[in-house]
């Protein structure tokens, strides 16, 4: 296993006394592997050895430097079961989903490793008689990219690839919570033969070396994904510096169940998208507006469900949840079930898992009756806690779903296709879902919220692409002899 910062082709450890500590989080006695965090001076290293190698890896052609991208599948394909044992080591997400996440990067690595051949710029008519107007697009320079621990793979991976593809340089400093799973995509693209100093990665910590990222002023572009409130602060730190930015945030995601709603499918969707993952998904269910006509029967089976959950280390066999990812996110959320058990009825968890404290284990909870102007349903919590809240008609679960700052994704339950239609006019996400959970991305499809879950292009599909580029307009004469009209 590799560790420490990835430096123009090698592996690197500065001298510093403020270390990174990796913690298994369903044994936090488990130290995973310990060494000194990386420090400004490295990102200064790295964002000059990117600035070096842009100059070669720009001038390459895309489909040579997608072959690279293929190259890198390829490898991240044979080794699925490996890098899924590393996620679920240090994330805490059970290894169903710990694979099932690094085969959604892979799928996005074949998506931009097609994305080679087809970096298209436009061809448009010009007002000129004899003239050929079209543009192109270009890669940045080098691009900062800045990344949470609860996607530790594929995060990384949708925001690397495009930027490589397209021609970029790339410095990437991941969550120092979860490097080794993004030390593994470093290691593919090492073997694929990547261009030393095409990809460099500082494991450091946000206040040191992700500051020092948003403030180099060779750093073109900043592709950052997190919590709202470091999010606001590193947009207004690059933009205010003139580099482009794009950040993804929190989530407080709803889902609404009308009075026609499939129950069991209703069901199933909470299930996952409250309690898969932990609870730690930015597109998790965390809000279920359910009509007055069901919401007993659908309470009812959301308990049972959350009480038959069987929880555990995420390696062990037949475990449905893992642990939160660390101390301090496991104190954050107990601190959220208090203020639940003050607001709304807890029906069932409410508190750790007594018989797991060799981790950090929370028991998956449902509130129910909680009223929208509750804490618990208005700010992102980032565990396994479910609050549902009952409503008389769509309008009533519009107003209630969009009273949050928030905008990621969102989901209804209904036979009607009018009242779906009308659902999806009203909803204020980003993306939207129907008779469905409000989980999931796909690599060829727009990602990211609105309102304050996002500022900036999305990402994956041609927008992740067209983020890492920018484009130029040619202006081409050929009428050989003729005198032209400047004041046309
Ligand atoms: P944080 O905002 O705490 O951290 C995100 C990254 O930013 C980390 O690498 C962090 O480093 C770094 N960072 C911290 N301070 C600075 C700074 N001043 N300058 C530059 N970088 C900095 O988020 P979490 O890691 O806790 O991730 C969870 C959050 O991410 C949730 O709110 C979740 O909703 C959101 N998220 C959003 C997604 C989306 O697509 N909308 C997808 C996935 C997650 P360090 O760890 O050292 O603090």
């Amino acid at each position: 296993m590799h560790t420490g910062s990835y430096i123009d082709g090698a592996w690197y450890q500065p001298k510093n006394d403020r270390l990174i500590r990796n913690f298994n989080p369903a044994n936090s006695s488990e130290v995973i592997a310990e060494y000194p965090a990386a420090t400004a001076e490295c990102v200064a290293r790295a964002v000059a050895g990117a600035s070096e190698a842009f100059k070669t890896w720009s001038k390459v052609p895309a489909p040579e430097r997608a072959r690279v991208i293929w190259r890198a599948t390829e490898i991240a394909r044979g080794r699925v079961e490996e890098f899924g044992r590393t996620l679920t080591t240090e994330e805490g997400k059970i290894l169903a989903e710990g694979c099932g996440e690094i085969k959604k990067g892979i799928s996005v690595l074949e998506y931009y490793a097609g994305a080679g051949t087809r970096l298209a710029g436009r061809t448009l008519p010009a007002e000129g008689r004899d003239v050929f107007t079209y543009t192109l697009r270009r890669p940045l320079g080098v691009v900062g990219l800045i990344t949470p621990w609860n996607f530790p793979w594929a995060i990384p991976v949708w925001k690397v690839a495009p930027a490589l593809v397209a021609g970029n340089t790339c410095v990437l400093k991941p969550s120092e919570i979860t490097p080794n799973t993004a030390a593994h995509m470093v290691e593919i693209f090492e073997e694929a033969g990547l261009p030393k100093g095409c990809l460099q990665m500082v494991v450091g910590y946000g206040d040191d070396v992700g500051q020092a990222i948003v403030d180099h002023p060779d750093v073109k572009a900043i592709s950052f994904t997190g919590s709202t409130a470091t999010g606001h602060k590193v947009y207004a730190a690059a933009a205010s510096r003139g580099a482009k930015v794009t950040c993804e945030l929190g989530g407080k995601n709803a889902v609404i169940a009308l009075a026609d709603a499939d129950v069991d499918a209703v069901v199933a969707s909470v299930m996952n998208g409250a309690f898969g993952s932990t609870g730690q998904r930015c597109t998790a269910t965390s809000r279920l507006l359910v009509h007055e006509s069901i919401v007993g029967q659908v309470t009812e089976a959301l308990v049972a469900g959350a009480q038959a959950l069987k929880i555990g280390p995420g390696l062990s066999e037949g475990i449905q949840m893992g642990p939160i990812v660390d101390e301090q996110q496991f104190t954050s959320v107990l601190s959220y079930l208090e203020i639940g058990k003050s607001e709304a009825d807890c029906l069932t968890g409410g508190g750790k898992v007594e018989e797991l404290s060799e981790g950090y284990f929370v028991q998956p909870t449902v509130f129910g009756g909680v009223a929208p102007d509750a804490r618990i349903f208005q700010e992102e919590i980032f565990g396994p806690v479910l609050s549902i809240c009952t409503i008389k008609d769509l309008d009533e679960g519009l107003r209630y779903a969009n009273s949050v700052r928030y905008g990621l994704t969102s989901s209804v339950y209904t036979q009607d296709i009018y009242e779906a239609m009308r659902f999806v006019e009203g909803i204020e996400t980003g993306m939207v879902h129907v008779n469905e959970p409000t989980v999931g991305g796909e690599a060829q499809l727009p990602f990211g919220g609105i309102k304050d879950t996002g500022v900036g292009d999305k990402e994956m599909s041609s927008d992740g692409l067209n983020f890492f580029t920018e484009e130029k307009t040619v202006f081409i004469n050929f009428d050989r002899g003729t005198k032209r009209d400047f004041n046309r």
